[in-house]
């Protein structure tokens, strides 16, 4: 058979995503996931609740599909869907988007990101600023897009960024700069000068705002800051976020991406030709999450503030050096203590020697930057108090 053609290999590849072979690569979480399966340890990897959300929000998808909710919805989105989400960003953050224009639901934040990048850059001159290491759809979609991917780096152990590498990442060939507030891997909640200098920069040359905040309500220190309530910032933001972490559905894939008129219009063209729409019964119910009181949100916080501690402690005690995270799933350790040289390695060799799968930092990253990042791991804290206590169990004998 001839070979089957893609662009799409060169594309990947030139960002580092395939295999070494020339072979597509399964990501990152999938590969590990995979690994702990096979091993029988215990997954901190992949950033997955083990545990399900609210009864009430699943009990409104159960009655949806009984209620006949399972032809497409609407092509922007179910209006009452619309609407909480609306509700939501005018409750938590003072924001009034208009449901008819300035919201738009998605399959995930995956896809509003991907069909955002799709929509916004326009040919190879086009620079999409980014903080490195980065979540790893990010790499895959500017190159998929065809734009050319600038990294700033964040550094161990607070991840915030350098005002001055921020400052010479941005230009006038930058098309957008992509924020992840709390950040994935690191954990890391940016503080206000660096959303400030974000704002102020793409003020300056023109750039949009593409903001992933898909961990809006693990933020651990304090209310989560949408870079779209500073002053300017609207205008020219678009944020990105799902239900997924909020209400432990991570299977369900209903994001949603908010921002002015003709941003959202932008991620609705493309996004129309991607998935059309998705997840009908699974709408009315995140309509739901968004509408449970503010005790909840606040809850979930505090519960995966405490698994974080618990965590750490437990990282601690087995000998790594730790990041304290202020908000997501992850923690962030060093391995270069218990002998770590290569990350990759370790969390290779981490199910053998100590029944616990996590994954390397090196996978979120370009692939000239590795050194930097060469023996931090990622470890997910989204797991049952007992499943925590046996990891940390489990590690501490690596000492
Ligand atoms: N962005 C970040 C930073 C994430 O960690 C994830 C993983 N869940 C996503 C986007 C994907 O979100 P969704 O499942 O809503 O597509
Ligand atoms: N967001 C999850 C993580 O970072 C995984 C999502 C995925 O598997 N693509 O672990």
């Amino acid at each position: 058979m001839r070979e089957i053609p893609g662009a799409w290999r060169r594309t990947l590849a030139g960002a580092g995503l395939m295999a070494d072979d020339g072979t597509t690569r399964p990501t990152i979480f999938a590969e590990m996931s995979a690994l702990a399966a096979e091993t029988g340890a215990i997954n901190l990897g992949q950033g997955f609740p083990d545990e399900d959300g609210p009864a009430a929000v699943l009990e409104a998808a159960r009655e949806a599909i009984s209620a006949g909710a399972n032809q497409y919805p609407p092509g922007r989105g179910l209006p009452d869907l619309r609407e909480a989400i609306s509700e939501h960003q005018t409750r938590f953050y003072g924001l009034h988007p208009d449901p008819d224009t300035e919201v738009l639901v998605t399959a995930g934040a995956t896809e509003g990101l991907a069909a955002a990048l799709l929509a916004l850059i326009d040919g190879p001159d086009d620079e999409v600023v980014v903080f490195e290491p980065y979540y790893d759809s990010y790499a895959a979609c500017v190159a998929l897009a065809g734009g050319r991917l600038v990294t700033v780096p964040l550094q161990w152990p607070d991840f915030q960024p350098d005002l001055d590498e921020l400052r010479g990442a941005v230009n006038d060939r930058t098309r957008v700069i992509l924020v992840n507030d709390p950040h994935n891997p690191t954990g890391a909640v940016f503080s206000a000068e660096v959303r400030a200098e974000v704002v102020r920069l793409a003020e300056e040359h023109d750039a949009i705002i593409v903001t992933d905040e898909v961990y809006e309500h693990l933020a651990f220190d304090g209310p989560h800051v949408p870079i779209a309530t500073l002053p300017g910032a609207w205008e020219r933001t678009l944020t990105l976020s799902s239900g997924g972490k909020t209400f432990s559905t991570t299977g369900w894939k209903i994001g949603w991406a908010t921002g002015p008129a003709p941003l959202v219009d932008a991620v609705l063209a493309v996004k129309q030709f991607l998935t059309y729409v998705n997840g009908a019964p699974f709408q009315p119910a995140t309509a739901v999450g968004l509408r449970l009181p503010d005790e909840f949100f606040r809850g979930i916080a505090d519960t995966l503030r405490a698994k974080r501690d618990l965590l750490g402690d437990g990282l601690l005690r087995a000998g790594f050096e730790v990041s304290t995270p202020a908000g997501t799933y992850f923690t962030v350790a060093d391995a270069a203590a218990l002998g770590a040289e290569d990350a990759d390695a370790f969390c290779r060799e981490l199910p053998v020697r100590a029944g616990v799968v996590a994954i390397p930092l090196t996978a979120f990253v370009t692939p000239e930057h590795r050194a930097r990042y060469r023996t931090l791991v990622r470890f997910a804290a989204c797991k049952r108090v007992d499943v925590i206590e046996d990891a940390a169990s489990r590690l501490s004998a690596l000492r």
